[in-house]
């Protein structure tokens, strides 16, 4: 396909902050967005040019969305397989269906990066109670259980510090399907954020040094510190790997725990993600305008530091109210999502600080 021209109009699967900024950056390339999300309020429609309300189990309103547009991305991942399928019969999906299967199950997840010759924390697959008490016998612990679906920012998790734990752990996860993973001992954390593009071209940001706090990303620092720098670029080839096997088109993210036994990885997100929100000021090209460029058939923007050190640190909950403070110093720059009400754990919005 060549590129689309200015005036298409992109479809985007999911109506939240990461959806906003995407069709900001596709407004500045002269391209339309037509979100499709279930909620009643989307921060994401209210600075784009067409919005669908549903559900994401409606196939009709999924394929009638799908036909109306000229290229279908996401920024919401639980999606089920057939409505999926629905949407790659009617538009050109860009991150592959393929990508977001198995991104959005862990056990997928795991073993497909696994197969490419990438380190995991041990993990075991748990499908019923029983399972769990062998997989904490082959593991042992501290161990965490997490959700195989629908888990994000922490959600979907327990811990498991002793054997007879495993019972509140598995009834606080609801009993879903689910892997066990051993704890991994790190030092830092950080992920590997990159474009490809149509023609396979690889671009890839600095990657961030990210802290998280209640399992919530709280701060994301670049250049990263040593550490991380010393196992970038191991993590980097494998993050290559999975595009190429993926024949990905877009932004990817695969993040990783840094630490004496090298890159391990933890998750990847087939779309823009939280830690490369510092791209917006802090890079030559922010993750939302060169994934707009992926999958509009566009060559890639320039991806390197705008600054010496870049800092992104979220708002979450009240912290938004901090905002008018935030900009009492001018090196800051103040994202706020729209979302009104600070409730916690809530992402209201991001602080960006350049440091020339
Ligand atoms: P996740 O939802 O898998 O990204 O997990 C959220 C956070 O929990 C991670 O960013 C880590 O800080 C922590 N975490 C997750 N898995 C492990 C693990 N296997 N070992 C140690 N910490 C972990």
């Amino acid at each position: 396909m060549s590129a689309l021209p200015p005036g298409s109009t992109i479809g985007i699967l999911g109506g939240g902050q990461l959806g906003r900024m995407l069709a900001v950056a596709a407004a500045q390339l002269g391209y339309r967005c037509h979100i499709y999300a279930p909620e009643a309020v989307s921060v994401a429609a209210e600075v784009a040019a067409e919005w669908t309300r549903g559900s994401y189990d409606d196939i009709a309103a999924l394929r009638a969305f799908a036909a109306s547009v000229d290229v279908v991305t996401y920024e919401f991942e639980n999606i089920h397989h057939a409505p999926l399928v629905a949407l790659s019969e009617e538009a050109i999906v860009r991150p592959s269906v393929q990508a977001l299967e198995i991104a959005q199950d862990r056990e997928a997840e795991k073993s497909f990066v696994g197969a490419l010759g990438g380190r995991t924390a041990p993990w075991a697959s748990v499908g019923n109670r029983e399972e769990l008490d062998a997989a904490i016998a082959a593991i042992g612990t501290p161990a965490i259980l997490k959700t195989r679906r629908l888990g994000y920012d922490g959600k979907g998790q327990a811990r498991i510090m002793k054997a007879d734990e495993a019972s509140p752990a598995w009834t606080a996860i609801a009993g879903q399907p689910a892997i066990l993973e051993g704890f991994v001992r790190f030092d830092r954390e950080f992920s590997v954020i990159l474009a490809r593009a149509v023609d396979g071209e690889i671009h890839y940001w600095d990657c961030p040094d990210n802290v998280h706090e209640h399992g919530i990303l709280a701060l994301s620092t670049v250049p990263a510190g040593p550490i991380v720098a010393a196992q970038a670029e191991e993590a980097r080839t494998l993050a290559a790997k999975v595009a190429e096997a993926l024949d990905y088109v877009g932004v990817l993210t695969l993040e990783f725990f840094a630490g004496k036994d090298g890159p391990v990885f933890n998750e990847m997100a087939p779309r823009v993600h939280n830690s490369g929100h510092w791209t917006i000021e802090g890079a030559i090209t922010s993750q939302f305008e060169n994934h707009i460029r992926a999958i509009c058939g566009l060559p890639l923007g320039d991806t390197r530091l705008a600054a010496a050190k870049v800092e992104m640190r979220n708002l979450i909950g009240d912290e938004v109210e901090d905002a008018g403070k935030i900009l009492a110093d001018p090196s800051n720059h103040l994202h706020l999502y729209g979302k009104g009400e600070g409730r916690p754990g809530r992402k209201m919005g991001h602080v960006t600080r350049l440091f020339l």
